[in-house]
């Protein structure tokens, strides 16, 4: 029991170190080039990995944006009565 639980948290380089996560259709606002940013894992600064542009503050996704469909009454729907039929196993008709 001499190894203690050995890490390698000097690691001279790290490579890709920080998790990113492309942003799916963002189009860089330098080089225009689709689907080449990435946000950072805290999501407060996107980066542009094809001619390095970074920007403290991602656009708003299509995810992001609100909107007012969520209005109690259109959630009420109008469902028509109707009246259940039960059939009978012993109906002398079948
Ligand atoms: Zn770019």
């Amino acid at each position: 029991m001499s190894d203690n639980n050995h890490t390698n948290d000097n690691a001279p380089f790290q490579p890709a170190a920080k998790p990113r996560r492309f942003i799916a259709g963002a189009v860089c606002p330098r080089c225009a080039a689709m689907d080449r940013i990435v946000v950072n894992a805290d999501g407060e600064s996107r980066e542009c990995i094809d001619c390095g542009f970074s920007d403290a503050r991602p656009t708003a996704g299509p995810e992001a944006v609100p909107t007012r469909v969520t209005r109690p009454a259109a959630r009420r729907v109008e469902t028509a009565a109707e009246p259940v039929r039960l059939l009978d196993p012993n109906n002398p008709k079948g």
